[in-house]
């Protein structure tokens, strides 16, 4: 099927054609004969680079040709960022929604194209953005995802809530694994295009002792040096190939990008890897992030979520470029980043998972894996390569991963937890306004399409309405139930339920207030991944406690104290960060990675935030700390600072380059003079900062002009 005779505008048609783009794939031919032009809903579960993200585009395209507006919703939000660049410059105005979660992003509205994560999403529902009702088709990325333990609720949540809104909404739903597709397709009221077709032939084997055993053949593999792992990816490398090794730990990843490194040194060399290492020891401040540009120096490199961004970035594009040849991650790398190599190696099969400790992966993540095996015309095909410990477990690998099909996507919803939140949302916003509601809408979930009897669905409806009337998040009075300020404040600022009621409750019961109780008491929720234990913290945390434990708000329960050891550990680090301790010694004392501290400042900053909204209602003398802290915590500064970073173009290094100065605020900078601020700031930052000042009294000057106007106007 020709590109060209598609009913897509031509700006679209043009760029496919300069990429080289002129005929369909056949599952995308398919997605065309199954009606994604006549608004038809369609699930399209095909492989991996069969060219899924083109038949959400071309849909988007027709929509918005006809007036319509798309939503995409991403997993992550690094996809987000890649998906706005692949859409943009086509014709069409794309935007992105990253912001914060209780923020209507009205002017988005404006595009015709929006992409957002489903959490961010959620929020847009519960702040009633009006815009969203304009959304006349729903692109669903991953849609496996709804069987996702801590996302998957949100997601399915999302998908009912704007189908129940939005009459006659187009949904395309992408996946590559998916067990049970014709079910999903069911609920969603959806064709189905299902295919094995790919652009690249996929071998998948078991290694085991010098040879690749396929289903038809085995390939020799050569083996320059004393391990497996090593051996298949050295042999791709001499081929021309890249590989990307998946292993289940970060530091299984970085051991494997060293061994790597070491067994590259002689056979890859480029003045480009090298200008990579440079650009990284540049800016690197941790040991780990040496390493990294001693690895990537010759072609290897690791990938986790410990490195900060532009780090991954870099990897990314270099891989992309065929610069770095090998990429040893854990599995996040899989989920959804487009990376594709001649090789994947799948050498962890058992992976840590909390209380079953090591447990096999899942057939589906397996399969999501070996699809990112082969570049459609670069490499004449893609391998994917499990490494077996004896002769026979050759034979359970085929069976276990490589013929057997994904695990069905199950609804998460009926998990503890889960469905507070959103019952509360759900009320707040009026969607549903009885139980008779509630129960009409949660039929038409994925768990009620595939559930005949809702009976676990209705014990945790009770139970999770008694506690929103009980902490008075809701009223129920007679058949009506309606959402309270608090619960509607609640609702709005996308944190749990029982979050809320910890941080309310102890602000509440608060003597006085310390910036460490507070984050003690937010990092013990679930909207807050607290840090791990290790053996070695037990020491200093009870040295802590001893001398800080006062100042808490929470106490230390007598048993079961992990949990109360995380929070505390997780809010020391967060109180270093504010205290200005460098990110370094940050990621040394507590083991963490730059990628970790940003994630845990980020959630922690969006935390304080609803605190301070909470404090405004229930602790109003509290409220100006917490939006002090807010401030603190998002820019790893101490409360001194604060008169400096309000000004444009200084965050907390100038900040306390400035206050080292004695130059402590707005004041005694301008005091300070042109010539001064340039000494210690250089004359850029000194022109910009004064011509704010300049900005500002002209600003003054002109509302003084019209204020005085104003009073000639009354007084005639
Ligand atoms: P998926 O989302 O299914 O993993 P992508 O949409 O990322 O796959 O597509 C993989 C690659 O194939 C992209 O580089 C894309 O530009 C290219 N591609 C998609 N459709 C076609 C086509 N019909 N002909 C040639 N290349 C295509």
């Amino acid at each position: 099927m020709k590109i060209a005779s598609l009913p897509v505008p031509a700006p679209l048609i043009e760029y496919c054609e300069e990429k080289g783009i002129t005929d369909l794939y056949p599952p995308q031919a398919a997605c065309v004969d199954e009606g994604i032009f006549s608004g038809k809903s369609l699930l399209v579960a095909i492989p991996t680079a069969s060219g899924k993200t083109l038949v959400a585009e071309l849909a988007m395209h027709a929509q918005v040709a006809n007036g319509g507006k798309c939503l995409y919703i991403v997993p992550l939000r690094a996809l987000a960022g890649e998906k706005f660049r692949e859409f943009s410059g086509k014709g069409v105005k794309v935007g992105i929604s990253t912001g914060d979660l209780d923020r209507r992003d009205e002017f988005l509205g404006a595009n015709d194209i929006i992409i957002a994560t489903s959490e961010k999403v959620d929020s847009l529902l519960r702040n009633k953005t009006p815009w969203l009702r304009q959304v006349t088709l729903l692109v669903v990325d991953e849609v496996h995802l709804i069987a996702s333990p801590d996302r998957g609720p949100t997601l399915e949540m999302v998908i009912t809530k704007l189908r129940y809104r939005i009459p006659n909404l187009q949904v395309i739903a992408l996946s590559a694994t998916i067990g049970n597709p014709k079910k999903l397709a069911d609920w969603l009221g959806a064709g189905l295009v299902t295919s094995e077709w790919r652009p690249v032939d996929l071998r998948q084997g078991v290694f085991y002792r010098g040879k690749i055993h396929f289903h038809q053949g085995e390939r020799e593999v050569a083996e320059p040096s004393k391990t497996e792992d090593l051996n298949l990816c050295i042999d791709t490398i001499e081929e021309g190939g890249q590989c990307l090794v998946f292993v289940n730990s970060r530091r299984n990843a970085e051991g494997f990008a060293k061994r790597a490194a070491a067994a590259f040194k002689k056979r890859v060399k480029s003045p480009v890897l090298e200008e990579y290492a440079a650009r990284i020891l540049e800016s690197a401040t941790t040991d780990q992030e040496k390493v990294l540009a001693a690895c990537i120096a010759t072609g290897s490199a690791f990938h986790h979520a410990g490195l900060r961004r532009e780090f991954r970035e870099l990897i990314e594009e270099g891989f992309l470029k065929g610069e770095i040849r090998c990429i040893s991650s854990t599995p996040t790398l899989a989920a959804g980043l487009n990376l594709p190599a001649r090789r994947v190696i799948i050498r962890d099969l058992l992976r840590f998972s909390g209380a079953e400790g090591m447990a096999p992966i899942p057939v589906g993540e397996y399969h999501q894996m070996a699809g990112r095996a082969g570049r459609p015309h670069l490499d004449p095909y893609g391998e994917a390569v499990m490494i077996a410990k004896n002769e026979q477990s050759i034979e359970e690998l085929f069976e276990r991963y490589i013929d057997a099909p994904a695990e069905p996507v199950v609804s998460q919803c009926t998990r503890s937890g889960a469905l507070c939140s959103h019952l509360l949302s759900l009320i707040a916003t009026g969607f549903a306004t009885d139980r008779k509601g509630l129960s009409k809408f949660l039929v038409q979930t994925f768990y009620g399409f595939t559930h005949a009897s809702t009976k676990a669905l209705d014990t945790i409806v009770n139970q999770s309405l008694k506690f929103l009337t009980e902490t008075e998040m809701i009223t129920e009075i007679g058949d009506l139930l309606q959402a309270t300020e608090y619960g509607a404040l609640v609702s709005r600022l996308y944190i749990d339920p029982l979050s809320a009621e910890a941080i309310s409750g102890a602000m509440l019961e608060a003597d006085g207030y310390s910036d460490r109780a507070l984050l003690q008491v937010v990092c013990s929720t679930s909207d807050m991944p607290a840090l791990y234990l290790k053996s070695k913290d037990l020491q200093y945390l009870e040295k802590f406690l001893y001398e800080h434990g006062d100042d808490l708000w929470q106490q230390v329960p007598w048993e079961d104290r992990e949990q109360f050891y995380r929070s505390v550990k997780t809010a020391m680090l967060l109180s270093d960060y504010t205290d200005e301790v460098p990110e370094a010694i940050i990621c040394e004392r507590y083991d963490v990675g730059p990628g970790d501290l940003y994630a845990a400042v980020t959630n922690v900053t969006w935390l304080i935030h609803a605190a301070a909204r909470l404090a405004a209602m229930f602790r109003e003398d509290l409220a100006p700390a917490v939006r002090e802290l807010e401030i603190c915590t998002s820019q790893g500064i101490r409360r001194e600072l604060l008169p400096l970073v309000r000004l444009k173009g200084i965050g907390r290094v100038r900040a306390r380059r400035l206050f080292n100065n004695g130059i402590t605020d707005p004041a005694t900078l301008q005091e300070a003079g042109f010539d001064r601020i340039t000494s210690i700031l250089g004359s850029g930052v000194a022109k910009s900062l004064f011509s704010q000042f300049d900005e500002k009294e002209t600003k003054e000057r002109k509302d003084d002009l019209q204020g005085s106007s104003e009073l000639v106007k009354k007084a005639q």
